[in-house]
């Protein structure tokens, strides 16, 4: 097989014809094998050493680990290949097609995240890895847009040990130095069905979720008084009641109520201990009313996310892409990332408003700080002896 000669184009266009759409929705949700073995086939031509792997939890799932260089240490440059699905019919463009126009390049995944690839290849092309005085790997995993099932199997592993992490999400090309968390939680209260001219015949499972209500709007006012991080626009961790169900007669005492709700921890504030003040808030109610209440998750808890805001990799990041780093309120790998015990930052072309949405696009004016602002790190973490 000849070699590819690489151009920017032509692999953001075979990156968008993959469809690799991840989703809890079974009809929607696909294998993002496809675009694994083309990343595969590009960096080994580059000279990498690649190693796919199928998640044990997810049967159809790939991560690749791309490494050129020996050892631990160096950058690690991440993404993640699967895509949320596209609403059919608000789209004007074909979404695994990717059109120009206007200064725009549009498709599904050209700035969440599949194009980064086609970014970092581009920029190392001309460069002579054979310079490099530290190792520099790719990690490109599977589903990040639902469970982050490929970056925990990555944190899970611990096979690869950088000292500095770059997620190329898109953050406007702003260094990302932490985020919230994320918590989708549940609770269900299974209460006594009854005629409603006697109370004593049941047991009212709404009557118990108004009392759990009440507990988690104080749980809501504590979470903002203990806590505070300045960097965030809300700077304490948030509780939002998002969905109740239950019952269905007014003449029926109502037997079963569910209620979900969201948690957003700040960075130091582990999920597990929103958890704990959660089941500490509701006890008392677990007492009054015994075996009615079950909680929990919806998903798994996502953590907070945050480097080292005096490190080396934030220094460089401001200065190479010129914006210093902020704080930012949507939930990426990072976390996971961090788990192996580097610095990390987020920090990628396109804006998060053009993301998740209909028409998603890239506007050409990143591409050139792009490929400036990857060769910069990836000089000042590789090729420098520090
Ligand atoms: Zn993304």
């Amino acid at each position: 097989m000849s070699a590819t000669p690489f151009k920017l184009m032509d692999m953001y266009r075979d990156l968008i014809a993959i469809p690799s759409i991840s989703s809890t929705e079974p009809s929607w949700d696909q294998s993002n094998e496809k675009v694994i073995r083309l990343l595969a086939d590009w960096f080994s031509q580059l000279g990498f050493a690649v190693e796919v792997t199928e998640l044990e939890d997810a049967p159809g799932k790939f991560n690749l680990v791309a490494t050129h260089g020996e050892g631990d240490g160096g950058l690690l440059l991440a993404g993640h290949t699967d895509t949320v699905p596209y609403d059919e019919g608000r789209w004007t463009k074909d979404p695994f097609k990717l059109t120009e126009e206007n200064g725009r390049l549009y498709g599904l995944g050209v700035i969440d995240m599949k194009g980064f690839f086609a970014f970092i290849i581009e920029a190392l092309k001309d460069m002579d890895l054979s310079k490099f005085t530290k190792p520099i790997r790719i990690l490109a995993t599977a589903d990040e847009e639902t469970s982050m099932a490929g970056a925990r199997a990555i944190a899970s592993a611990m096979a690869i040990k950088p000292d500095y992490a770059v997620i190329g999400e898109p953050t406007g090309l702003v260094p990302v130095m932490m985020h919230k968390g994320h918590m989708s939680e549940g609770i269900r209260i299974t209460g006594k069905s009854g005629h409603s001219s006697d109370p004593a015949n049941g047991v009212n499972a709404l009557e118990i979720m108004h009392k759990v209500m009440g507990r988690l709007l104080d749980l809501q006012g504590q979470l903002k008084k203990k806590y505070h991080n300045p960097h965030f626009n809300v700077p304490y961790p948030t509780l939002n009641l998002g969905h109740i169900s239950g019952g269905d007669s007014p003449n029926r005492i109502c037997a079963c109520c569910e209620l979900s709700f969201d948690m957003r921890p700040i960075p130091g504030v582990p999920p597990e201990e929103l958890m704990g003040l959660l089941h500490h808030a509701l006890e008392p109610i677990k007492q009054e009313h015994p075996n009615t209440m079950d909680i929990f998750h919806l998903h798994e808890p996502n953590p907070p996310f945050s480097t080292d805001t005096e490190g080396e990799l934030v220094q460089a990041a401001a200065d190479i892409s010129g914006h210093s780093a902020q704080a930012v309120n949507y939930s990426t790998e990072a976390p996971y990332i961090n788990q192996l015990g580097c610095q990390t930052i987020v920090l990628g072309p396109g804006n998060i408003a053009q993301a998740h949405q209909p028409d998603e696009y890239l506007d050409l004016s990143f591409v050139k700080p792009t490929l400036d602002i990857i060769q910069g790190l990836v000089s000042r973490f590789c090729l420098e002896q520090k």
